[in-house]
């Protein structure tokens, strides 16, 4: 597990730009975290980084977005699916069928989801100040990973 901690929203999205390009299509990334987090601001850093030209934004009105950025990216957000059954949802197929897949309020889709590659948990420490914390199956993601990185290494 490697935790990181940034003291904006850009440092933020410049953590989610470099997760971006360790992972390839079939990977999913469960992104976790309170309203406000920065959930939606660690997937837009990720989206750029993967060639994403439009806005980033969290899907509304349907489960999730599909984008085409240099691999296919897709952007979910369960949180207003809570309390649905997966049968409700519509169908998620074609958001993790070769895509570089992010997930926001993942807990809402326990059990139904694909395995993820890595699991990021945003927590609010201050006003700009967030705790990112990566956590892969695959210590080989993340390897050499804090070197040179944006934000303040907690504990450091
Ligand atoms: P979530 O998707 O988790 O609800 P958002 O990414 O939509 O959160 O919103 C996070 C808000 O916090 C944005 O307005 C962002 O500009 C702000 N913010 C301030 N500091 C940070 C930071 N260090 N990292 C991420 N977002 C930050
Ligand atoms: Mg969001």
């Amino acid at each position: 597990m490697l935790e990181l901690e940034t003291a904006s929203a850009a440092e933020t999205e410049a953590i989610g730009g470099r997760v971006a390009l360790r992972l390839a299509p079939g990977d999913v990334v469960l992104v976790c975290g309170d309203l406000g987090a920065g959930k939606t601001t660690f997937v837009r850093g990720a989206c750029r980084a993967l060639g994403v030209g439009e806005p980033v934004t969290s899907p509304t009105f349907t489960i999730g977005h599909l984008y085409a950025g240099a691999v296919p990216v897709a952007h979910l957000d369960l949180f207003r699916f809570a309390g649905m059954s997966a049968a409700e949802w519509g169908d998620v197929e074609p958001y993790f069928d070769g895509t570089i897949a992010f997930v926001e309020w993942p807990e809402a889709g326990a059990g139904t989801l694909p395995a993820p590659r890595l699991t990021v948990r945003l927590e609010h420490v201050a006003l700009e100040r967030r705790l990112v914390r990566l956590a892969a199956c695959d210590p080989a993601l993340l390897q050499g990973f804090e070197r040179a990185d944006p934000g303040v290494r907690h504990g450091d």
